[in-house]
């Protein structure tokens, strides 16, 4: 990861390249950002440019063996902890075991949320993650000296699901941190890092990707015009989420979801069979994430019914459907629709068997659009 592949954030990047070249590197730095922005890649880029063997006051160079082993995150000197779960696919309790798994998820870009590194990992139902073994465990990591470079670098990801217990240790080695040892604390959820962490790291703020940013990162990474427009405008500077839904588009989600509706509305009882045992085929983020789907067009519906369509953000194709649907229910019914949708979402969750959840669903929303 170089600084280059990171869209726009010119004056982050300048202040943390001149932190190197003045050598005013704070032990401990807090890469502040939002859900789906740059904190990951900003950190990566960072830690690739302080181990790079011949950076430039632009960016690393990307070819050195540091910048190799960055690049494939195999340096000696820079340690990784992230949130892990029990897994089928995985034996052991701490970010080393996981580390192959975790190095081909990020192979994927840099710009991922937890939730889809628990999908990714297979962790089936569980929360993430940090242990206080894995807490303790790094001082052990960090007491040797660096092997290639000047510095250790541990890098935490998501520190803040850090409990109680862990985030006390970890600080406890912020507060004697061992020698030419950085820090470099990753975190889209910041409010939730204990105070006393927070005063000991220097925070850099990084703000959500621009409009701009996010539609040419798309662009280049090939997606059709159109549908990264559609992404962009609908992700709010999430780039997690834009590339989720210029992948999620070409899941069809919303064919899926159109069908499920129309067959609802028709009553065609078989058709809702059939479907809810293709859904129940499904793996749970799909069936959370189609659950989710249906969550947001149907508050777009409210809206639309309460006079506020033009604050939609929801392509072309999609708005006739809100529109549509709106005139078949009614505004009381699509606030107990929103209701009986976030209780299947729940039962998704607490492992109800999804084939049951979704005929369930279908029966108890197929009425609704009688009624108006
Ligand atoms: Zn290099």
């Amino acid at each position: 990861m170089l600084f280059n592949d990171i869209p726009g954030l010119d004056p982050i990047k300048a202040t943390l390249k001149r932190s190197v070249a003045t050598s005013h590197l704070a032990h401990a730095l807090l890469f502040d950002s939002t859900v789906g922005g740059a904190g990951l890649a900003m950190g990566l880029a960072f830690a690739t440019y302080i181990n790079c063997e011949n950076r430039s006051a632009e960016d690393a160079c990307g070819v050195c063996p540091s910048c190799i082993k960055m690049q494939k995150l195999i340096h000696p000197d820079f340690h990784f902890i992230f949130p892990i779960a029990s897994s089928k696919k995985i034996g052991g309790n701490t970010s080393e075991a996981f580390l192959p798994l975790w190095r081909s998820f990020l192979s994927e870009g840099p710009y991922r949320t937890l939730p889809q590194w628990l999908d990714y990992m297979g962790a089936e139902n569980k929360q993430g993650n940090i242990s206080v073994e894995e807490s303790r465990g790094v001082l052990r990591k960090l007491s040797v000296k660096a092997y290639e470079g000047e510095y250790k670098i541990l890098m935490i990801w998501k520190a803040d699901i850090m409990n109680a217990s862990s985030a006390n240790a970890l600080l406890k080695i912020l507060e004697e941190p061992p020698e030419k040892t950085l820090f470099l604390i990753i975190s889209d959820q910041s409010d939730r890092l204990l105070t006393t962490i927070l005063s000991r790291t220097q925070r850099i703020h990084i703000p959500a990707f621009s409009d701009r940013q996010v539609m040419e990162y798309l662009v280049q990474r090939g997606y059709p015009e159109p549908l990264s427009k559609q992404a962009t405008f609908l992700s709010d500077g999430n780039l997690s989420e834009a590339l989720t839904l210029v992948k999620e588009q070409q899941d069809d989600t919303y064919a899926l979801f159109a069908d499920w509706m129309r067959s609802c509305y028709k009553y065609d009882l078989a058709r809702l069979i059939e479907l809810a045992d293709h859904f129940d085929t499904m793996n749970k983020e799909r069936q959370k994430a189609l659950l989710e789907y249906s969550l947001r067009l149907y508050r777009d519906m409210l809206l639309w019914g309460q006079g506020a369509g033009e604050l939609l953000r929801v392509p072309e194709e999609v708005l006739t459907f809100v529109q549509n649907f709106s005139k078949a229910v009614s505004f009381d019914a699509l606030g107990k629709m929103i209701d009986e949708i976030n209780k299947a979402y729940l039962h998704i969750e607490r492992n109800v068997r999804a084939k049951m959840v979704f005929l369930d669903l279908s029966l108890t929303m197929a009425p609704y659009f009688k009624i108006k």
